[in-house]
């Protein structure tokens, strides 16, 4: 027996919740719930975080978290638990199979079947936001190498036990060389080791449109976390429903298992939500856990169910469907539909678990780390860029000289444009007269002078190479 947590969630959650727990009850899981309170409840009473320590406790010590959807509420203050609780249990990878079930769901995609591995801990989803002048906010995109390694090697390692042919990366490296570049750099070397397995890349525009148009083209598509997260969405709805695919998010101690869909509150407490994906979810679930024959069972249940013609209001047509039900209903289906196999969709057998490890990252040796310039942020209420750099040449140090001035990226000065928009926010970058590594103390200097002519200095951002590779980008025009 199995002591896993359980979490109700909102909106439809509830309900699709105990029609997946009814399934996995009658289909004889050696499952134990301990049931935890998350999500709207727990923020409006005043815990921001939407998680308390007891809720926290039980997932820790059961390791396993069978998840319905939550409701962030809008606005500030509030931060997504979904993120916090992949991020603090160090969920590392999630993956979403979407898989057309052609021809007993309408999709315009009869031949989909695309497994989406996102990364989950990093990228913009850090939530690290600062509004620095009146009219310019920032968020933080961090990606670190034994983030993309982990990532990476999963997408790679999934393909080969699951005996997938293709890899692809999207990301969009031609425009955030640093942060997208590192993601394609470590695909590039991880691909290395798996000479059996096609891989592919693409840069995530591109990428998209032909997921959407051509998604037959994709086997398993790896991807940093903002990108996964829009494109699995993208990528289930073109199967038929986003109420289709379920969802595991894999770390190495605990993992989470969910639907891919939010809470659905448009829909909330009509029995009409579809528990589908949730329903996979459990599914995912079981075979991590090793209990793969009831997992095999429950599956080729719901692919009979679904083979029926016994549809959720969401993928019911006249043309393909027999029968209109409601969530419980549609629960109550297959567990009647346990003991069948599909007759025309593919069976599963999962008699033998896979279970995908990871080597833990091993730190690389140090690079050579050289600091060569600044780059100083300052709030500036003026327009022309020629008066901006006048001001700041008077800061310049015998080690540092101003050598660039951008707005939003777009170099200003030298040799601006007069057409280029500009806001209150200037990146202006001082560099080492003489190519060569300068002090820390040089940067307090500029920044002593900088504060003794009332310049409103906002951050700044070092410049470092690393064994002589420039650590920064260019500005735009640059
Ligand atoms: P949503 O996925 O909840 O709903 C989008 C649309 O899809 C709605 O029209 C909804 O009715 C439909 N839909 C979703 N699931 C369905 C199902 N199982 N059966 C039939 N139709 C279904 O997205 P949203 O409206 O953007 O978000 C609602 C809330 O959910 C927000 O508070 C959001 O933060 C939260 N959310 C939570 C999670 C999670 O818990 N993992 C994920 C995404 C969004």
């Amino acid at each position: 027996m199995q002591k896993i947590t359980i979490a109700k969630g909102d909106g439809i959650g509830p309900e699709i919740m105990n029609a997946t727990l009814s399934i996995l009850l009658a289909a004889g899981a050696q499952i134990e719930f301990d049931e935890i309170k998350i999500g709207e409840k727990v923020y409006l009473s005043g815990n921001s975080s939407g998680i308390d320590q007891a809720a926290w406790q039980s997932i820790r010590n059961n390791k396993i978290l069978l998840k319905a959807p939550i409701t962030t509420p809008q606005g500030g203050g509030y931060k997504s638990l979904n993120v916090s609780i992949r991020k603090t249990l160090g969920l590392y990878a999630n993956v979403r199979p979407c898989k057309s079930m052609y021809p007993f769901v309408q999709t315009k995609h009869p031949e989909m079947d695309v497994v989406i591995i996102r990364e989950n801990e990093e990228d913009l989803y850090g939530g690290i936001e600062h509004q620095q002048t009146d009219e310019v906010v920032q968020c933080l995109k961090l990606i670190s190498r034994p983030g993309c390694e982990r990532i990476v090697r999963y997408a790679f390692e999934y393909a080969k036990q699951y005996g997938r042919k293709k890899v692809t990366c999207f990301v969009k490296d031609n425009i955030m060389k640093q942060t997208d570049g590192l993601f394609h750099k470590v695909f590039n070397e991880v691909a290395l080791e798996y000479p059996d397995i096609i891989s592919q890349h693409l840069i995530v525009d591109i990428g998209a449109a032909k997921l959407a148009n051509s998604p037959h083209l994709f086997d398993v598509i790896v991807m940093p976390n903002l990108y996964g997260d829009i494109l699995s969405d993208v990528a289930a709805e073109i199967t038929g429903s986003v109420g289709l695919a379920g969802s595991s998010n894999i770390g190495t101690s605990c993992a989470m298992f969910e639907a891919i869909h939010g809470s659905a509150p448009d829909i909330a407490g009509k029995n009409i939500a579809n528990p589908s994906g949730l329903i996979q979810a459990a599914i995912l679930m079981l075979n991590h856990i090793g209990q793969n024959d009831v997992a095999t069972k429950i599956q080729n249940a719901w692919l009979s169910t679904i083979e029926d013609g016994i549809h959720t209001a969401d993928i019911y047509t006249a043309e393909l469907s027999k029968e209109k039900v409601g969530t419980a209903e549609f629960a109550a289906a297959v567990i009647e539909h346990l003991g069948k196999t599909p007759q025309k969709l593919s069976a599963v057998n999962y008699a033998n678990g896979i279970t995908i490890t990871i080597p833990p990252y091993q730190r690389k040796k140090r690079a050579e780390k050289l600091l060569t310039g600044i780059d100083v942020f300052v709030d500036w209420q003026g327009y022309n860029p020629n008066e901006l750099a006048n001001l700041l040449q008077q800061i310049n140090t015998t080690c540092l000289s101003l050598t660039m001035i951008t707005n939003r990226g777009t170099k200003v000065w030298p040799h601006g444009f007069d057409e280029t928009f500009c806001t209150d926010h200037w990146r202006c970058r001082f560099y080492s007269n003489n190519h060569e590594q300068i002090q820390k103390k040089d940067i307090i200097q500029i920044l002593t002078n900088a504060e003794a002519l009332g310049i409103d200095v906002i951050k700044t951002e070092n410049l470092y190479t690393f064994n002589g590779v420039r650590g920064f980008s260019l500005g735009q025009g640059e």
